[in-house]
């Protein structure tokens, strides 16, 4: 398979604000966020998206994506917090490796129109997220 950029954070060759993981699924800091808590979920085996993953490793994905947003949504409160999942360029994907974001909505000004919101975002260094997803993964540890 060509390099993967979610493989190689799957198997920890590169570095990435990890939340929460379990046997097949893992949970971190998105590096270029939406707004403040902007996670992924992804598959830690490839898929490439909906079409292929198969169904235990879905659920797992999804169970996890509620467990961080339960979390986000208790320590940071925002207004609401969207699971986007995109499959194809067209759709938005640019990582082919099977994804979910989890998008926290601070901002009744955007609320309704994500894709405003995330025509604004800048890519930010994993150091400046790691207080984001320490504050997170001790939430995560708490309950
Ligand atoms: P997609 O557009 O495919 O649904 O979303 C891919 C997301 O992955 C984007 O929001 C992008 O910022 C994020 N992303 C891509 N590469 C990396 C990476 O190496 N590390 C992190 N933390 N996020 C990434
Ligand atoms: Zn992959």
């Amino acid at each position: 398979m060509m390099s993967c950029q979610f493989c190689s954070i799957a198997r920890g060759s590169i570095p990435a604000q990890v939340l929460y993981e379990s046997d097949l699924a893992m949970s971190f800091l998105d590096y270029r966020p939406i707004a403040k808590g902007h996670a992924l979920v992804i598959s830690k085996k490839h898929f490439g998206g909906l079409y292929d993953i198969d169904d235990e490793t879905l659920y797992e994905v999804l169970r996890i994506a509620r467990i961080v947003s339960v979390r986000i949504n208790e320590i940071y409160r925002p207004l609401g917090i969207n699971l986007v999942q995109n499959n194809g360029c067209y759709a938005g994907q640019t990582v082919f490796h099977f994804h979910i974001h989890i998008i926290p909505r601070y901002d009744g000004e955007y609320n309704k129109m994500l894709i405003t919101a995330a025509k604004r975002r800048v890519k930010i260094d994993e150091s400046d997220l790691e207080p984001i997803a320490s504050e997170i993964r001790s939430a995560l540890k708490s309950k």
